[in-house]
C-alpha cells in the first residue's frame, strides 16, 4: 500500500511571531501533493497568525503539545479542543524533550493521545531510545514498551488517525542520524507491533523518522519501505533546507509507487 508521506516541521521554542510570519509566507508557496503532505508546528503563540497565512495553501497546521483534559483550572495549559478550533490538524505528543525535560510520563502521554483523537485531530506520537539503550541492544524493547503504554485500549477505528514518529534520542539535534537501514529496522518493528494491535489498519499508518533529518539524507531515509516521512527540527527553520527535504520526500515517494 502506498502511504502518502508526511513531512512535519517542528519549530520547537524558536521564532517570535514577527520572525514566523515571513517563513510561513514562504512555506505557503509549497504544495502538499498526492505523494507528500506538509505540516508545520510553530510555538503556541504563533499558531493563529501562522495558521492564517497557511490557510489558503495545502500546508497543515500542527501543535507541539497539548494537555490531556479539555478545559479547567490548569494555568498555562492548552487543550486539544482549543487546537482543533484554531484549525490545527496534527498535535505532536510525547516528544523526547517533553518526556525528558518536562517529566511527561507514559501514562500522561497516553491520556494526551486519547484527548487528541477525541478532539478529531491526528496525534504524532514520538517514541525512541536513548544512546545507552541502543548500545545495550534495547531499542526494540524500549519502543514496544512506549507503544504499549501510550496506545493501550485505543480502538483500531480511532487509531487509524495515528501518526508515529520514531526519533532516536541520540539523533535529535545532534547532527547524528540513524542510518536508513537502522531506521528501517525499527520502523518495520513498529509496524509489526501495530499490526498485532490493530491488524490491517497498521498498513495505512504513517511512521515518520526524526533525528537530524536534512536535505542530504532525507531521500535515502524516505526511500525505505516503512519510512513514511520525517519530523524535522533544526533543518525546518530554514526555508531552502526544508523545501529541499520536501523535494527529496517527493522523489523517494515517486520511486516507491
Ligand atoms: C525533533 O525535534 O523532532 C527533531 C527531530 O529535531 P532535529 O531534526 O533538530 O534533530
Amino acid at each position: 500500500m502506498l502511504r502518502r508521506c508526511l513531512v512535519a516541521a517542528n519549530w520547537k521554542m524558536n521564532m517570535t511571531v514577527s520572525q514566523a510570519l515571513p517563513l510561513a509566507a514562504q512555506l505557503a508557496t509549497l504544495t502538499s501533493g498526492p505523494l507528500a503532505e506538509i505540516a508545520v508546528a510553530p510555538p503556541f503563540v504563533a499558531l493563529f497568525p501562522v495558521g492564517q497565512v497557511l490557510r489558503p495553501s495545502g500546508v497543515a497546521l500542527a501543535a507541539q503539545n497539548c494537555h490531556a483534559l479539555s478545559a479547567g483550572a490548569y494555568t498555562g495549559e492548552v487543550s486539544a479542543p482549543m487546537l482543533a478550533d484554531l484549525g490545527c490538524r496534527y498535535v505532536i505528543i510525547g516528544h523526547s524533550e517533553r518526556r525528558q525535560l518536562f517529566g511527561e510520563s507514559d501514562s500522561f502521554i497516553h491520556e494526551k493521545v486519547k484527548a487528541v483523537l477525541e478532539a478529531g485531530l491526528y496525534p504524532i506520537l514520538c517514541v525512541g531510545e536513548t544512546l545507552e539503550e541502543r548500545e545495550h541492544n534495547q531499542t526494540l524493547e524500549v519502543v514496544s514498551k512506549q507503544l504499549q503504554a501510550n496506545l493501550a485500549g485505543i480502538s483500531s477505528g480511532l487509531g487509524a488517525k495515528l501518526v508515529i514518529a520514531y526519533e532516536p534520542i541520540w539523533a535529535i539535534g545532534t547532527g547524528k542520524t540513524a542510518t536508513a537501514q537502522e531506521a528501517q529496522e525499527v520502523h518495520a518493528h513498529i509496524r509489526g507491533w501495530l499490526q498485532q494491535l490493530w491488524g490491517e489498519t497498521s498498513k495505512q499508518l504513517r511512521i515518520l523518522y526524526g533525528g537530524s533529518v536534512k536535505a542530504s539524507n532525507a531521500e535515502e531515509l524516505m526511500a525505505k519501505p516503512d519510512i513514511d516521512g520525517a519530523l524535522v527540527g533544526g533543518a525546518s527553520l530554514q526555508f531552502a533546507e526544508f523545501s529541499a527535504i520536501i523535494e527529496a520526500a517527493k522523489k523517494a515517494m515517486a520511486h516507491k509507487k
